[in-house]
Formats: structure tokens, sequence, C-alpha cells
């Protein structure tokens, strides 16, 4: 009834997502068969996501974009709805029928292998990454709310600028070198043509925004760049969207190049407070929410993520704003940002002493993230350390370990932990961040992490799993 080929990379990665749609389309009724419609195309993910401390929900979109140019909504799949996000550019074949209550069903999704369909965009990302923004302004608004010198040194490798700062978040793993913007171009269409209720809702036209907006820049702009062709496109509106700024990707062929674009979509709003762009730029990578653990369905309530609050106990630029902190480690590990040396996982029960330094230290011989997995499920957890310094992460609540709770069917797979009962509605608090002295215990008994000291650049840690044996086992080295 449904087949899912692999792609010739990225198996391992997939194959969970593949596992989970299987037990999902097997468990469809035959009658759903009735009326089948097939589709073939490139699946897309975009986030939406409202002004930062408006109580307003974000939105998620998945879609195929058919080889005819026609836009599918994939309809929602329950919890894998999530992990299907991590299809995004990869070539699949749908076939939907009637369902129930005008929802079409999914009857299969099966990835086709292709050059294209590798392009996948849920997985690592490495190298140069170069964006272009492109500012078009609606036909009937004058207002340039920022100049081209503005967007240009956006991107700039200095503290504050963009190419600086994707260079921290990945260990010089990525870069935006190379990204531009160019000046201000007229859309052929007034703002409602667009976006018939400024402000609100979620009915802007993004898709003719960006066929308008590239097509306006033509002219001057070469998105193959010279034989370095930009990754994404960053698309600087001069009045509002609708409810969102929204960032993800979009399939489409430009100057000849046909691919999945990275792409975000932005009011003055977003561009006025730069962790609003990093935040649409790492939905851009791949990247979902992450979230605190109080489950009210607001994924922006953590203080600790730039995918979640963007611009919560975030550092102020006299030009750019607030500016965007560090991402998880567990985002950054989806990335593959975070080297296997550096990632502790003990597949073995027993008591380890080990040392995990802060996020954002460029270089370490100590660990970034211990992995804990829980027997019998599909949740781990992820350790983290993160402190007060640098030029993005110098304004988070406090220097503290964070554990993380990890469940990849989610739609924020990451929540940070909150000893707090009830957990607190937004977590700078005492609660998320374990400190010298304390110690976590996984409610199933299968792990717990006690922090022993601070150091220099983090925290030691004594993490015991299962049963451990008498003798512990001393990591780095210390007693
Ligand atoms: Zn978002």
């Amino acid at each position: 009834m449904s087949i899912f080929n692999p792609g010739t990379r990225a198996l391992h990665q997939k194959l969970g997502l593949w596992i989970a749609l299987m037990g999902l389309v097997l468990a469809l009724p035959c009658s759903a068969l009735a009326q089948t419609s097939l589709f073939t195309g490139v699946v897309e993910a975009i986030w939406g996501d409202p002004l930062p401390g408006s109580s307003d929900a974000g939105h998620f979109r998945v879609q195929l974009r058919t080889d005819d140019g026609a836009l599918i909504s994939i309809p929602s799949l329950g919890p894998e709805r999530a992990a299907l996000a991590q299809l995004a550019g990869s070539r699949v074949e749908l076939a939907l029928s009637e369902g129930t209550a005008d929802q079409p069903a999914v009857q299969f999704l099966r990835v086709i292998p292709s050059d294209q369909g590798d392009a996948m965009l849920g997985g690592a990302v490495t190298g140069s990454q170069p964006w272009i923004s492109l500012l078009c302004k609606f036909s009937d608004v004058a207002a340039e709310p920022q100049d081209l010198g503005f967007f240009q040194g956006m991107y700039a490798n200095q503290p504050g600028g963009l190419d600086h700062y994707w260079r921290e978040q990945s260990y010089d793993l990525i870069d935006v070198l190379g990204s531009t913007a160019i000046a201000w171009v007229d859309l052929p269409q007034p703002q409602t043509f667009y976006v018939p209720t400024p402000g609100s809702g979620t009915d802007a036209n993004l898709n003719k925004i960006f066929d308008d907006c590239t097509a306006a820049v033509d002219a001057v702009v070469d998105f193959g760049n010279g034989g370095n062709p930009f990754v994404g496109i960053n698309l600087m509106l001069n009045e509002r969207l609708d409810c969102c700024a929204w960032g993800g990707s979009r399939f489409a062929t430009l100057d000849g190049i046909t691919k999945s674009w990275r792409t975000t979509w932005n009011p003055p709003w977003a561009f006025a407070n730069e962790a609003v762009i990093a935040h649409e730029m790492g939905h851009g990578f791949g990247l979902p929410h992450s979230n605190n653990f109080d489950d009210d369905g607001n994924p922006y309530d953590s203080h600790w993520d730039v995918l979640s609050g963007a611009t919560a106990s975030a550092v102020s630029d006299p030009v750019y704003g607030l500016l965007g902190k560090h991402t998880l480690a567990y985002h950054k590990d989806r990335l593959a940002w975070i080297a296997p040396a550096q990632r502790f996982e003990p597949t073995v029960d027993g008591s380890y002493h080990i040392t995990i330094d802060h996020l954002a230290l460029a270089a370490t011989p100590n660990y970034r993230m211990a992995r804990l997995n829980v027997p019998g499920s599909n949740v781990y957890y992820v350790v983290e350390v993160r402190d007060q310094v640098g030029d993005y992460d110098g304004n988070l609540p406090g220097n503290a370990v964070l554990i993380v709770q990890v469940d990849s069917g989610r739609q924020e797979p990451a929540w940070v932990v909150d000893a707090d009962t009830p957990p607190a509605n937004a977590n700078n608090n005492e609660g998320s961040m374990w400190r010298v002295g304390e110690t976590y215990v996984e409610p199933g008994g299968g792990f717990s992490v006690e922090v022993l000291a601070a150091t220099a650049n983090g925290f030691q840690l004594q993490i015991v799993v299962g049963n451990p044996p008498l003798d512990p086992v001393f990591e780095d080295g210390f007693e």
C-alpha cells in the first residue's frame, strides 16, 4: 500500500519518519481509497511567527510544490507532522484520498531519489551559505524603513553581523560570506493585493510575494552569484504582512537554478530586531522551534534559544536591535555542528564525571553536550551548559546547566525541563537552571545529573546511568 524509497543519503535521518508514517498510513480505513489523487513535487516547510511579545499563536505549514507549479497542503499527520518538516527539499510522490469532512487523507508519501531530492533541508548544514536580501516595496507604500547600507551591513563578519553570528553558532562550520542586499525595488501591486488583512490572519500570499519580488530584481541580480549560488533569500518588505514573519523554504527556478531556496518573509518589525531575522534564517536552515516546559502551546516562551523567544534575554546592538542568541545543543547537533567527540553519550550503566562547556565557546577539549537515552522510550534528554558570555549569550538569565527533553514527534521536539510545579510561564527562572549542588533525576529513574562544580567555561557533572558499578568512571581525570 505504501512504499518508502530511501534517498542515497541521509537514510538514517529519514528512517524514523518512514516508520512513523508507515504506521499511520497502514491505519487508514480502506474505504478512504475510493478517490485517490497522485501528486509529484517537492516538500516545503514554512513557519509563521507573530510579533515578539504578542500572545498570538505560531503557524506551521507543510506543503507540496507540484511539478506543474500548484501548491498542495499536506494534511495533518498528527505528531508526525513535525517530523515531516525534515523532508523539506525532498522530492516526493503524494497520494491523497477524499478522507472525511473535506480533509483529504494521505494514502502514501514516497520519497523519490533524485539530485534535487537529495538536497534535503532537514539535515546537516555545513560550508558557505550566502544569502541575498531583496528589499521590496508595495506599490502603494513609499516608505523605505532602512537604507541599503543597513541591510548590507547586517551580514558583516563583526559582532552583531550575521556572518559573525552564524560562524559563532556553528563553530565556524558555516558562514554567510558573500551575502549581500540590493536596493529597494517596487512590487507591481499594492499591499492589500498581497496581504488582504495587514497585521492579522495568515492569508499573506507568500508565493506571489516571492515570485514578484524575485522578478522585480531579476535584471540586477544573478541568483547563480557568479558560480557560488545563493542558498537563501531574505525578503524584506516595507510594510506589514499578515500576523507574522515567515521562514522556511521555497522550491523555484531562478536564473536557471532549480532548487529549494531557504527563504524568509519579513515585515519591518522583523528586521527592527536582528534576532527575528536570525530566527527566520534558522527555519531556513531547517530548524523547528524549541519550547519551555509549561505545555501551553506557545513555542516562544523559552529564553534559551533564538528558535523560541528570539528577543527574550537577548543582547542589544545600537544599530540592529536585539540580536539572536545561541540555539540549543539539540538543534546544533541536528545540523551536525557538534563533533561526535564532543557529544557524551553513555551506552552502559555507570557513574560518569564529565565537564561540559558553555555553548558559546569557540573551541573546547571538553564536551558540548550529553545525550542521555531513556530505555524503552523514544524520548531522550540533552544536557547542555549556558553562560552569560559573549556577543550573543551575554544577557541570558544565568550561568546554568540545562536539562532538555527531546521528543522528535512533537511540534517542538526540544523542551527545557523546569523543576517548578507547575512549570513557569517563561523559563528565565531558577527551576530551569541547574546550579552547583542540584541534581536532576529522570522521572523513570533512568539517570541522574548532579552539578558538582563550576569551571572557567562550564560545569563539572556527575551523571549516573541505570544501576552503576561501585567504582565511578572519571572521564576527565578529576576526583
Ligand atoms: Zn519561528
